[in-house]
């Protein structure tokens, strides 16, 4: 891509603009009737700040509404500083292009980059550790599940290094050893001394509290329905609270960094190169992570178990059930939580800690949002339904207006007539694409002339 994408979201409209005005009017006056204490009024206000947002919600508004209650308590000071024993980063201001230099006149080249997981002991060719009793199995556990973050991590610091807003798509896959590795292409020519020096640098402290040491294994803490509490089976105290836990926290639980070996390079786009380069983005994402992992020797197998064991103690977010093992109640904790059982994929044995959002992608990579691509796909099909004949006008959605429908309004028609008119309705419209494919195609045997126009 060589020209710059243009995102510049759509001016707000006098009606939202307005709207907006109101909200902060009433927001205004919600904060000095709190200030009063008079609760009737201010609970009334609130209710209809709530109206407004859902009107700005239809009118198109994205992101989040600045909430009405002014903060009451300090966000929790973490230092900035950076760690001894990381190195320095030089930074430059962060221009607004994404498309990375032009070299010669005509040359582009983009970056393909593969980022690896440290060594947590040595494998043998199948992935297996060697000495499966020195394999450090809890921070594999943890790097596994904090992988995500530290690759956030990278992007950022690779911004602020060379200086434009670099775009990328990337995967994130297994590696023999099971631990998660990285595949990214990035827009624009990066130096692969850059590239190492910003790797070596980039770190992600996970500041929860500590976890080393499982408190509960045999007598789980019990759920206490008066205080609505977790609390310790023998004494019936409560256990530390989510809140009270992070504010004790003085030093991370957990540093992630990535592991001294980086592939990096250039590429031009269009040449067989690239090709390859696409395919290895691209080789396991119609597989599920469960058939990457699997283990094909008795030897892999004893190794993804231990792994499993370790991950089913790593706590994988601040709502994990797995909390309680170590004697804290996590965020968000009720009566339906049983002590470390956790839905969260991470501590699944089919995949091994690997994220689930396994594609990432950066906004402007394509220089379209989703609603562009929605709108691509749509005009596709209507330009294909065109060729046969078949017209499909843009209904006038302007005049409408949307609202839940009550459950008592007797212009509603039955729920299974709904069900089956929407069936109909699809396998009419899969009736017709399939009549423009037909048609696209030519008769059979004749000459492969396509009538529909490349996809974007
Ligand atoms: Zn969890």
């Amino acid at each position: 891509m060589a020209v710059e994408p243009d995102l510049t979201p759509d001016a707000p409209s006098e009606v939202q603009t307005e709207l907006l005005t109101f909200r902060a009017d009433l927001v205004e006056s919600y904060r000095q009737v709190t200030e009063s204490g008079d609760e009737v009024e201010a609970e009334e206000l609130r209710a209809e700040i709530a109206t407004v947002d859902e009107e700005l919600r239809q009118l198109g508004m994205r992101g989040r509404l600045p909430s009405i209650d002014l903060p009451t308590k300090k966000a929790v000071k973490r230092s900035t500083k950076r760690r001894q024993d990381s190195p320095n980063l030089p930074t430059r201001k962060v221009s607004k292009t994404t498309v990375g230099r032009e070299y010669a006149g005509a040359y582009r080249p983009s970056m393909f980059v593969t980022l690896t997981c440290d060594t947590y002991g040595k494998v043998r060719g199948d992935g297996a550790p060697a000495d499966p009793g020195t394999y450090d199995y809890r921070r594999a556990a943890r790097d596994a599940v904090h992988f995500s973050a530290l690759i956030d991590r990278w992007y950022q610091n690779m911004r602020r290094v060379v200086g434009f807003d670099a775009q990328y798509f990337a995967t994130v896959e297994p590696q023999k050893r099971a631990a998660p590795h990285l595949h990214t292409a990035i827009r624009g020519s990066i130096s692969h001394e850059v590239i190492r020096m910003v790797t070596a640098a980039t770190y992600h402290q996970v500041w929860w509290p500590n976890h080393d040491r499982v408190v509960y294994v045999d007598r789980m803490p019990l759920w206490d329905m008066g205080k609505r509490v977790f609390v310790d089976p023998e004494t019936r105290e409560a256990l530390t609270s989510w809140d009270d836990a992070v504010d004790q926290v003085e030093d991370p639980a957990h540093v992630v960094t990535f592991g001294a070996q980086v592939h990096s390079k250039g590429i031009l786009g269009g040449t067989a190169e690239s090709g390859r380069h696409i395919g290895y983005l691209t080789k396991y994402l119609t597989k599920s992570t469960g058939e990457v992992v699997e283990a094909t020797s008795a030897r892999q197998a004893d190794h993804h178990d231990r792994l499993h064991a370790e991950l089913s103690v790593t706590p994988c977010s601040p709502r994990c059930a797995v909390w309680l093992l170590y004697g804290i109640e996590p965020k968000g904790a009720n009566g339906k939580m049983t002590p470390g059982h956790c839905k969260g994929r991470a501590h699944r044995r089919s995949t091994l800690g690997l994220p689930g959002r396994r594609v990432l992608v950066s906004r402007k990579w394509s220089g379209k949002t989703l609603v562009d691509h929605k709108a691509d796909r749509k005009a596709f099909v209507r330009q294909a339904l065109a060729v046969v004949g078949i017209e499909k006008p843009e209904p006038d959605m302007s005049r409408l207006l949307w609202r839940k429908v009550e459950s008592n309004d007797p212009q509603v028609p039955p729920r299974a007539h709904l069900v089956m008119r929407a069936i109909a309705e699809r396998i009419t419209w899969k009736a017709e694409y399939d009549r423009a494919l037909l048609a696209a195609a030519g008769p059979p045997g004749g000459q492969e002339t396509s009538a529909i126009p490349e996809a974007a």
